[in-house]
């Protein structure tokens, strides 16, 4: 029989190894391609079958992380990396998920882990400051956005029809979404069982923000047929353009019906932490339920994302359950997180938001939001500076989203050919039938040059795949 055992010096000479590979890797991102050279199932073939039979030297298996894994990997913690929503990893935030990793933590109650427990409360109350949110908000990490707005809709359902969690949904329940909302939202409505029929994708106005007055007629139409609207999800930064809704407006009519209002900051709401963008957040302090991901553009590793509510009672109503095997003596003088959400096992995300708060400080993280937002300005000039190119929305914050004037096939071949070059890599969205290309900002290293070289790089591609 083998058992391998990693003795503590194994470990540290592994570590060392480790480290100073990331370390030469950060210093040097740039010199690797952000997006690899490989076709589907390149990967797999040079991976054997089966796992092995008898544990491997930690060095061989680090030696094909190198060979192998890397060189398949999209570099998301590219300085050149600007599509979906560029996100950054800094040392701070490695460190702290290196120590987590070790220390194995699970944040299901209290007892479990009670600094993991403790430090997830003050974190969220440090971020929430940061925002000038109020304390009335209670925050929760969950790993992504989407499995936050599945808790917001729940929530949001518990509120009107508590009997549910007894009997089971009844259709009529209805969901209110833009035609820009990210679609995790429809998604979350469709686990928890709404159904399709009861999604509204109010349309957007020539800004691609909701527009008020539609939803207050959906509502009412929808009241007329006997539907129970239920929630109105909001967005502070949609996905495709980055477009900001009418928070206040939006929840004046949710305060008329007595509907949940689930704002969705997850990319956008970073900003509010330069004073200058808080107004960004006005009216939010009337939502229910409010998301914001630090791991988009809070400059934290991914996954970490907040759900911030002023209702965590009825959060908490919506998939808490009692087991024996989990009572514990303290219940009645903590927060068990497992209580406000569907997972038990929870990792210890707060450790790494911990470590980069402190390592940036309130002012270091605004230069850095700020940088974005500068750099997005910077690309969005030279654009409107070069007539083959048009700015295809608005540019409230570090995504630019604009395309060449010509047909579509031509916006979609120069964004595969940037992408294929390695050099950059970028999205894209539709908007109003027009393929556009989206560039956002957001990665700690990138600087003012690889605007200017990205942008060079798209007006050189984009003359090569005109047609002649
Ligand atoms: N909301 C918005 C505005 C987004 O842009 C995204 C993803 O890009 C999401 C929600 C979903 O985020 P997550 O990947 O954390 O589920």
């Amino acid at each position: 029989m083998s058992l391998p055992h990693i003795f503590s010096d194994d470990f540290r000479r592994a570590a060392r190894a480790h480290a100073d590979w990331i370390a030469e890797y950060l210093d040097c991102t740039r010199d690797y391609p952000v997006f690899p050279a490989v076709q589907p199932g390149d990967i797999k073939r040079l991976l054997p079958a089966s796992a092995p039979e008898r544990g491997e030297p930690l060095e061989k298996i680090f030696n094909d992380f190198k060979d192998i894994i890397f060189p398949g990997l999209t570099l998301w913690n590219h300085p050149r990396f600007f599509a979906y929503f560029a996100t950054s990893t800094p040392p701070a935030s490695i460190l702290a998920d290196f120590l987590s990793a070790a220390m194995n933590a699970n944040v299901m109650l209290w007892r479990t882990s009670p600094a993991a427990t403790e430090l997830e409360q003050v974190t969220l109350s440090w971020l929430r400051q940061w925002l000038g949110l109020s304390e009335n908000f209670f925050g929760i990490l969950y790993d992504t956005a989407s499995t936050g707005v599945m808790h917001a809709l729940a929530a949001a359902r518990e509120m009107l029809h508590p009997e549910y969690r007894t009997e089971g949904m009844r259709p009529g329940l209805t969901i209110y979404v833009s035609e820009q909302t990210h679609n995790s939202s429809e998604k979350a409505a469709l686990l928890l069982g709404f159904g399709r029929n009861h999604i509204r994708r109010i349309p957007v106005d020539s800004e691609f923000r909701m527009q008020p007055a539609l939803l207050q007629a959906a509502i009412e139409d929808d009241i007329a047929q006997g539907k129970t609207p239920c929630c109105i999800v909001a967005s502070v930064g949609s996905t495709s353009t980055s477009a900001i809704e009418p928070v206040p407006a939006i929840a004046d009519i949710a305060e008329r019906h007595g509907i949940w209002l689930h704002v969705d900051a997850a990319y956008a709401g970073s900003a509010a932490v330069i004073p200058e963008y808080r107004h960004i957040l006005d009216g939010v302090e009337r939502a229910h339920s409010l998301i914001l991901n630090p791991h988009k553009w809070l400059n934290v590793g991914f996954d970490c994302s907040v759900l911030y509510t002023r209702f965590p009672d009825i959060l908490r109503r919506s998939v808490s359950l009692s087991a024996d095997y989990l009572k514990t003596p303290e219940d009645d003088q903590v927060v068990n997180y497992m209580d406000y959400g569907l997972q038990l096992g929870r990792r210890f995300r707060s450790l790494k938001l911990w470590y980069v708060m402190r390592a940036y400080g309130r002012e270091g993280m605004i230069d850095l939001l700020q940088k974005s937002i500068d750099q997005a300005q910077l690309l969005k000039r030279l654009i409107e500076a070069d007539p083959s190119f048009e700015i295809a929305a608005p540019v409230p914050f570090s995504l630019v989203c604009f395309r060449h004037r010509q047909s579509n096939e031509l916006n979609q071949r120069l964004l595969a050919e940037i992408n294929a070059s390695g050099k950059a890599f970028l999205s894209h969205t539709m908007l109003n039938g027009q393929f556009v290309i989206r560039c956002a900002f957001g990665n700690y290293l990138t600087t003012d040059h690889d605007v200017h070289d990205t942008w060079k790089l798209i007006q050189q591609t984009a003359l090569h795949v005109q047609p002649h």
